[in-house]
């Protein structure tokens, strides 16, 4: 029996020592064990010596022998805790290093004293010693944390378990005392505390059930709740409504790997007062293991004013980007007068012809009349279409940006009509494979000038591998993820692009078509410009060419 409970008396020890059991559990037992031999020595006591109870007092005046042998060598081995048996009276009956250790006495100096001289002078007038006695007798056990004595009459803080020791028929034998000095980590709470409380941003601790154990004034002033209203509460509280069901599955994944870091890094996060306004916050996470587990520091910046310099300076950049396209539009004024007057000149010329013969009427035939029309209205229309893309190109604040999913667009644009049903576009359809990565973030853009882009390059793209047999004419639609950007290319197999010609693609009026208007690449390149995003041409290592671009991810999005 004896030899049981002190097996699992070291193994209680070791993990008081390492933090994982109460100081309690640890002085329970060993109040049970004292009971035990208690018990042990009542047997021996009561076998008044009849022949036939000679065996069983041997065996028990050896078990408590083994017993006694083995809870004085535990205790005397402990040397964090002090471990000492008081009597009925409060008096000190035994003593171990740990209690040495801590309170400063040896044991000849300290046996068969009061144990009040552990207490503060107050302590002592204010009975609280025995006040302690009374509640464990009564209650059958007392716990307390609070200040205490050592023998040169410094001060610690102790963590303090007293149990009552009764024998078998009820009556009183003593007290077990084990008394651990949390003077260390009561200091080191104190200074995190201060911490805490100095610090410039909202701090706030919370434990692995995501309840806020801890909160800084600057979390109250941020946020707008009182400590009060906030401690216990979960850390969702402080978080807008429509982030609030997600996080519990981001709390576990950062318990489950627990590391320093920046919270939802490259995302934008907000933070909810109580008045249920948001406002633009970055997160430091912190994980720290205290006395009741791993817990973690979340340390949080209002980024308010940072994101609206921010917004200002873009807002400035797209009026200088603007400010570059009105400038492009003016040197690509000589261009573009050259490029108008040739279709007004060719129309002006065979409108006059049309003319000319509906006076003279010299013979000429009704076809030819038609012809001339139709040549007039065509070059009319080829002046008035540079127009308008000039137009989309020039004009800003016409944008209407949405939310939009990459993928959904792209399949779109290859179902326009435009793209079915021109004759180039038919006679030089490829095959089109696509890679769309799914699910892919949103971006936040003009629908109408996106596809735009796309129709230009799906027409470069089919317009390069006319002429190919058709196993050949082949076209790959790509979009993926590139950390902060959605990345989408267009590969083609087409004739290329020699390396020399290459800087000059995205140049107004460059074109290598005998119909082009060489408008497509500058202002499809314009367009992703004025959405933040870049363009690349590439020949393909084998044959044709690629065209990417890049448009940053709905932030947004990634942080809901
Ligand atoms: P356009 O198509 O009217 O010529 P763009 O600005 O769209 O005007 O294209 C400019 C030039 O870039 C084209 O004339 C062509 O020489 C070259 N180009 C564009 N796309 C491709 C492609 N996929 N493969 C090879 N060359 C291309």
């Amino acid at each position: 029996m004896g030899n049981r409970g002190n097996r699992s008396i070291s193994f209680l020890v070791e993990q008081c020592l390492i933090g994982e059991q109460p100081c309690s559990e640890l002085e329970r037992k060993i109040a049970k064990l004292e009971t035990e031999n208690s018990f042990l020595r009542l047997q021996i006591a009561r076998s008044d010596l009849p022949a036939a109870c000679d065996v069983e007092k041997q065996q028990a005046m050896s078990d408590l022998k083994v017993s006694e042998e083995h809870f004085r060598l535990l205790v005397q081995g402990v040397q964090d805790y002090a471990i000492i048996m008081l009597d009925t009276q409060g008096r000190v009956m035994s003593w171990n290093p740990g209690a040495a250790r801590i309170k400063g006495y040896v044991a000849s100096e300290i046996l068969g004293r009061h144990f009040s001289c552990f207490y503060l002078s107050e302590d002592i007038a204010a009975k609280k010693p025995e006040m302690g006695l009374e509640i464990a007798k009564s209650e059958g056990h007392y716990e307390e944390e609070g200040r205490r004595v050592r023998k040169n009459g410094q001060i610690f803080w102790a963590l303090v378990a007293i149990t009552p020791l009764w024998d078998d028929d009820g009556v009183l034998r003593g007290f077990a005392k084990v008394t651990r000095d949390v003077s260390e980590s009561k200091r080191t709470e104190a200074k995190t505390h201060l911490m805490a409380e100095l610090a410039i941003n909202a701090m706030i601790l919370v434990d692995s059930r995501g309840l806020l154990v801890m909160v800084n004034p600057q979390t109250e002033k941020l946020f707008g709740y009182t400590q009060t209203e906030l401690l216990g509460q979960c850390v969702e509280i402080l978080l807008p409504q429509s982030f609030r069901a997600n996080h519990p599955a981001h709390r576990e994944r950062f318990f489950a790997d627990p590391s320093v870091r920046a919270m939802g890094a490259g995302r934008d996060l907000f933070g909810c007062r109580k008045d249920g306004t948001e406002f633009p916050v970055e997160i430091g996470l912190n994980p720290i293991e205290t006395n009741d587990g791993l817990m973690v520091v979340g340390s949080i910046v209002d980024i308010t004013e940072r994101k609206r310099a921010e917004e200002k300076s873009r807002q400035h950049l797209s009026e200088l980007a603007h400010a570059g396209r009105l400038s492009t539009v003016g040197e690509m004024f000589s261009g573009l007068a050259h490029e108008i007057n040739q279709p007004l000149a060719a129309a002006s010329n065979y409108a006059r012809a049309g003319i000319r013969m509906a006076k003279s009427n010299d013979g000429a035939t009704r076809e030819q009349l038609q012809e001339w029309l139709e040549k007039t209205a065509a070059q009319a229309d080829r002046a008035s279409e540079i127009v308008r893309r000039l137009g989309t190109f020039m004009k800003k604040g016409r944008s209407i940006r949405t939310e939009l999913n990459i993928n959904r667009l792209i399949e779109n644009v290859l179902t326009l009509p435009m793209l079915l049903t021109s004759p180039v576009d038919r006679a030089a359809r490829a095959n089109i494979h696509l890679e769309l990565e799914e699910p892919i973030p949103s971006i936040v853009a003009d629908k109408v000038q996106i596809e735009q882009v796309l129709l230009n390059l799906i027409r470069n793209a089919n317009e390069a591998m006319i002429g190919l047999a058709e196993s050949d004419r082949n076209m790959t639609i790509k979009t993926e993820r590139q950390q902060e950007w959605i990345q989408v290319s267009i590969r083609d197999t087409g004739h290329g692009v020699p390396v020399e010609l290459q800087t000059q693609l995205f140049s107004p009026f460059f074109t290598t078509k005998a119909e082009g208007m060489g408008l497509g690449l500058s202002i499809s390149r314009s367009i992703i410009e004025t959405h933040q995003g870049q363009m690349f041409v590439e020949s393909n290592p084998g044959s044709g060419t690629t065209f990417r671009f890049q448009l940053p991810i709905n932030n947004r999005e990634e942080a809901r």
